[in-house]
């Protein structure tokens, strides 16, 4: 059994047993329409809701018929009060520079990029599409869009031209922000002129308006490009109405891989998100005023648009972001941050805690990390042992870790610690307890629930808040993956695509991915997806992508190729494929291993058998193979995978 067997940590007294924990969560679950009524009276509403929920053919309709919007919840109203002082932003560039900007310079700032937007002809509903790296105007355009009702796009700054390209096609942007490079690990990567390739496969585009932060020297085009600095001095306006917008308007949309070829467009409501983001961050890291809040991800993923943006502005919070990597340019680069900006919450990734782990505990000894009150982690289960670690290590065995399962899908974090609320004794790799409102189980096949300690697939059984609206211009896929799964099981059923498990105590535990998914370095990544930039390539005839085991990057992915007649499976040609992928999708996706076989396993009915590949990758037994089609290619992959590791080819 899952779970078994994994001691609970020793737990400090002042952890106390979890009654209150246990009774807000219940009240939330039976009353959940009072209880987010509640919630949502934390945002500045420019008019109240007629209904608190209304949920029909599985869509849901949070706080029906309210006004209000989210630039104004997270700079207008601070500024109306004390806070307009306080500091939003310590934004530190790789390079050592550093910017500190008030609620008041935000305000300024968001203001003055609305009216250029404005001036550009963007409005309520028109599509912004950016592709940003982590630097102050990312926010700060993320909310101009806000302010004026339009919905933007983000793309992960590490994407390349295609991925750029479909999704600003996709939204139909007319608007592309960008910046001309970014710095990371010392060199210059350059964005502008992946924007511009980009931009000329998508005739929505009109505009590209650029940050200049790298100074590299990029081409500007006279007809539709703009510098930011240019635009910014001309603005028209220094004040911008914030435009009332309904609860349910479109945010963003953000794309992510799905298990088809074809990225998902997450796309999110304003006031629902809004409200279940500040609230989940206030349970989840027991957020307060005086705190220096450190989230440690990339904007271009959901982590940072909820919670390097929108919850904590909307609380008010002194925020810290950071433009390069981690250990950068020595492994101590992030230690010393939360020694100098006296962080006192700090979350991050578990890909990069085992990355800063490797370098031994002398260099985060060499900070004073005393003012850090709690820890958190996202993305992937973090490793027993790296959490000892993280709550050994860093956070001195003072601070509980908050490991928090969430998805792009569910707008913020689903099952988390709750130290805002009341803290359960904490187990090290379990994301312990759903936040309130939600309403999980593990489910087998069919959708049943399955008994304490057996491992299943996870669902949630009542909306809520932060839930996706729908995937973008797709209904059908939307209704398809994520409700339609179990047709004969009773009730709402979300299914999230990951494996859980309970144990004997109820935690939860996750387990990973159980679609075809990769998780590499936190980033999600669809096998299909590989898969088709692969066949892609005039060599290749079929290929077949698993994840394969990394102890930095959990997941790696590795890939076996049929090549077509007439190309010799040459080592230079897997090279010349691992380049191909990098350009289409980018680096994060850039393949392990490529095996050239001359089949690949499949089922009699001539489905890839992606389990049985994974199974010989990883060195673990087969399983059940009796729909396999031909034992000759199992054997075939066995060969060529055991020759790679020996090292022969
Ligand atoms: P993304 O939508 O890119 O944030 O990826 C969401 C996926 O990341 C989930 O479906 C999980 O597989 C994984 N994940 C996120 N947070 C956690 C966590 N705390 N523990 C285990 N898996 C996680």
């Amino acid at each position: 059994m899952i779970g078994e067997g994994l001691a609970a940590l020793p737990v400090d007294e002042k952890f106390e047993p979890n009654e209150k924990l246990k009774e807000t969560w219940k009240f939330s679950v039976d009353n959940p329409e009072a209880f987010w009524a509640e919630q949502a009276k934390q945002l500045d509403w420019f008019k109240s809701w007629d209904g608190v929920l209304e949920w029909e053919n599985k869509k849901a309709r949070w706080f029906n018929g309210g006004k209000l919007n989210a630039s104004h919840n997270c700079v207008d109203r601070h500024v109306a009060t004390w806070r307009k002082n306080k500091v939003a932003y310590i934004w530190e560039g790789e390079p050592g520079d550093k910017r500190v900007i008030t609620y008041a310079e935000l305000y300024r700032e968001v203001n003055k990029f609305a009216s250029v937007l404005k001036d550009l002809g963007v409005k309520k509903g028109t599509f912004v599409a950016m592709y940003m790296p982590m630097i102050p105007e990312l926010p700060i355009a993320m909310l101009a869009c806000a302010r004026l009702g339009a919905p933007f796009t983000q793309v992960y700054s590490g994407f390349s031209v295609g991925a750029l390209a479909e999704r600003t096609r996709h939204t139909e942007a007319e608007v592309i922000v960008t910046a001309d490079g970014v710095f990371r690990r010392g060199k210059v990567i350059d964005l502008k002129g992946v924007v511009d390739k980009a931009a000329d496969q998508c005739p929505s585009v009109r505009k590209v308006v650029t940050v200049e932060r790298t100074k590299h020297g990029v081409e500007m085009n006279p007809e539709k490009d703009i510098w930011y600095h240019d635009a910014i001095a001309g603005a028209k306006e220094r004040y911008v109405a914030p435009m009332p917008v309904d609860a349910s308007h479109i945010l963003y949309v953000l794309y992510t891989s799905g298990t088809t070829a074809k990225p998902k467009g997450v796309q999110v409501c304003t006031g629902g998100y809004l409200t279940y983001t500040c609230s989940t961050l206030r349970w989840a890291f027991d957020v307060k005023e005086e705190d220096v809040w450190w989230c440690f991800a990339d904007i271009g993923w959901v982590t940072g648009h909820s919670y390097i943006v929108f919850a904590p502005l909307a609380l008010g919070l002194t925020n810290i972001m950071y433009e390069g990597a981690p250990d950068h340019p020595d492994p101590g680069r992030t230690w010393r941050m939360i020694e100098e900006n006296e962080i006192t919450k700090f979350y991050t990734s578990p890909t990069l805690l085992r990355l800063l782990m490797k370098y031994g505990d002398d260099i985060p000894a060499k900070s004073d990390l005393s003012s850090l009150e709690v820890l958190g982690t996202v993305g992937e289960p973090i490793n027993p042992e790296v959490w000892r670690w993280y709550y050994k290590v860093i956070g001195k065995e003072r601070c509980p870790i908050s490991d928090t399962w969430w998805q792009t899908e569910t707008g913020g974090f689903m099952i988390s610690p709750a130290p805002g609320i009341q803290l359960a004794p904490l187990k090290a790799g379990s994301a312990t307890f759903p936040m309130p409102g939600i309403d999980p189980v593990v489910v087998n096949e069919n959708g049943d629930p399955v008994p304490m300690g057996v491992k299943g697939y996870l669902i949630i059984r009542k909306p809520w808040p932060g839930m996706l609206m729908t995937l973008y211009k797709d209904d059908e896929r939307y209704l398809d993956y994520y409700w339609n799964r179990y047709p004969k099981a009773a009730g709402d059923r979300f299914y999230t695509g990951d494996y859980a498990v309970q144990d004997k105590d109820g935690y939860y535990w996750l387990l990973g991915r159980s679609d075809d998914v990769l998780k590499v370095a936190g980033h999600r990544i669809g096998t299909i997806e590989l898969e088709d930039v692969l066949v892609s390539h005039p060599s290749v005839a079929e290929a077949s992508v698993v994840g394969k085991a990394d102890p930095i990057k959990m997941e790696v992915p590795v890939c076996c190729v049929v090549l077509k007649m007439g190309y010799e499976p040459l080592p230079e040609l897997a090279e010349e494929l691992k380049l191909h992928v990098r350009k289409v999708i980018g680096p994060v996706a850039t393949p392990a291993a490529i095996h050239f076989v001359g089949n690949v396993p499949k089922t009699r009915s001539g489905k890839i058998m992606r389990r049985v590949i994974k199974a010989i990758v990883d060195g673990q037994e087969l399983g059940d193979t009796t729909t396999l089609e031909d034992q000759a290619a199992v054997e075939e992959v066995k060969r060529v995978v055991e020759a790679s590791r020996a090292g022969s080819i």
